[in-house]
């Protein structure tokens, strides 16, 4: 029998959900316009008694933007230091978020205290559905507490009543170590990292002499976990039951998706507090939740006390896999397919390099191995005239002759499928660099 975090959100019909959410946000508009300076802003035009009955009618609103968030926070004063979008006031503001700031400046997000219970109520939701309980010990090895992987996350685990052990910071070495020390039955890690640690447990076990209670992975932060071979490497390096997948948005709540034991994409778990719509991302118009749609996930947060977002767009493309699930839990089971910002366009055709990876990996599995290298000239390129450069590894030892015929062979795959020239370098095993944290799936040439 399914155990559920919150059984009667989980499992009510996803229309009857979508209406109770949008009557949360008809409550929660008319005073958003009163705190918020950025939202008075976006929604001057906007009726302000609108009553909202489904999930269809919030596509009347605008949507925000990252470029919003930034402008918003350009505006912080003294008085107002989260900017423009800082809607409660400052001496209820107990907790700052920030994101990485890998694309760009950081942005902040504020917490009142009780949006840290809200997003502890959520993160836990994902958390639980992923599998874990209070008798878990679980390695958390995300280093900063300040972003929104970092003290969110924990808190998650925390409020489960798990052992959280706080690992992130450490020298990966160390990690590795304390990890079989402390007896970790459950670990939360990007899926690179879940690979490199793959690659590094047997040795582990043999210098510590402590053999490994390690069951459960929670992995996310790149796209990846939908690919079987990356699966089947990570669940038997490991040794696992478990191995589920989550996705978030800092600036909504940084853990909102999780998988159940069915292991084929992920449940919304943050129904009580947020909304969720999928558009299509040229031309921004709502898409249904139905099997087989592709779209950019919107977020509108019910609750948010702080820094609120209404249709923030997350810039994740998803595949809803179903709707529904055997485990009882309704709605969109998604797999993310990548983000807008990774997108790459080849003789004008949008292509995610995940695509590409994703394709050659699943078509040349035994003989590569899961990971693959794409080379832009900058950092910025986006746009690809020439055939894309793309490094892989054999999988075992092969001439030049033989290294040849499977790059050929794997750039004839990548253009009958995908409809994009690449030009394939086959190095020898362990030619790839394994990132500890999140492989950057493009590097950019040195020159
Ligand atoms: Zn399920």
């Amino acid at each position: 029998m399914t155990d559920y975090w919150n059984a009667e959100l989980e499992t009510k019909p996803w229309p009857e959900l979508e209406r109770w959410q949008a009557a949360q946000a008809t409550a929660m508009l008319p005073a958003l316009r009163r705190r918020s300076r950025l939202y008075a802003r976006l929604h001057a035009n906007v009726p302000g008694d609108r009553v909202l009955r489904s999930a269809a009618e919030l596509a009347a609103l605008p949507f925000t933007v990252k470029d919003d968030l930034r402008a918003a926070q350009d505006a912080a004063t003294d008085e107002r230091p989260f900017g423009d979008n800082q809607a409660a006031a400052q001496p209820d503001i107990v907790q700052a978020i920030s994101s990485s700031g890998t694309t760009g400046r950081p942005l902040y997000y504020a917490l009142t205290a009780r949006d840290v219970e809200t997003i502890g109520d959520a993160v836990a939701n994902v958390w639980f559905t992923a599998g874990i309980r209070k008798d878990d010990v679980v390695a958390h090895l995300v280093g900063l507490p300040m972003v929104a992987g970092g003290l969110p996350y924990a808190d998650g685990f925390r409020r489960i009543g798990a052992t959280l052990c706080w690992l992130g910071g450490f020298p990966t070495e160390r990690i590795l170590r304390e990890m079989r020390h402390l007896r970790v039955t459950a670990l939360l890690a990007t899926t690179s990292f879940a690979l490199h640690l793959a690659g590094q447990w047997d040795a582990i076990g043999r210098e510590t002499g402590i053999a490994s209670r390690l069951a459960k992975v929670i992995g996310g932060g790149e796209p990846g976990l939908g690919q079987p071979e990356l699966r089947r490497r990570i669940v038997a390096g490991l040794g696992l039951t478990h191995l589920r997948e989550t996705m978030g948005l800092g600036d909504v709540i940084p853990s909102m998706w999780g998988e159940c034991e069915a292991e084929d994409g992920m449940h919304f778990n943050a129904r009580g507090h947020v909304m969720i719509e999928l558009i299509d991302p040229e031309t921004g118009e709502q898409l249904p939740w139905r099997e087989g749609a592709t779209g950019e996930v919107v977020y509108t947060a019910l609750d948010r006390e702080a820094t609120p977002v209404v249709r923030y767009r997350s810039r994740d493309h998803a595949t809803v896999l179903a709707m529904g699930c055997a485990c009882g839990r309704t709605g969109p089971r998604i797999r993310c397919v990548g983000r807008t910002d990774d997108m790459l366009i080849y003789k004008g055709m949008n292509v995610f390099p995940t695509a590409i990876r994703d394709l050659v990996v699943a078509r040349f599995a035994g003989r590569i191995e899961p990971v693959l290298r794409l080379w832009k000239e900058r950092r910025d390129q986006v746009r690809f005239d020439k055939a894309i450069e793309v490094d892989v590894e054999a999988a075992s030892a092969l001439d030049a002759a033989a290294r040849d015929a499977l790059a050929r062979e794997i750039e004839d795959a990548v253009r009958s499928q995908l409809q994009v020239r690449i030009a394939v370098s086959v190095l020898e095993r362990g030619g790839l660099p394994r990132g500890v944290y999140k492989n950057a799936i493009a590097q950019v040439r040195d020159v």
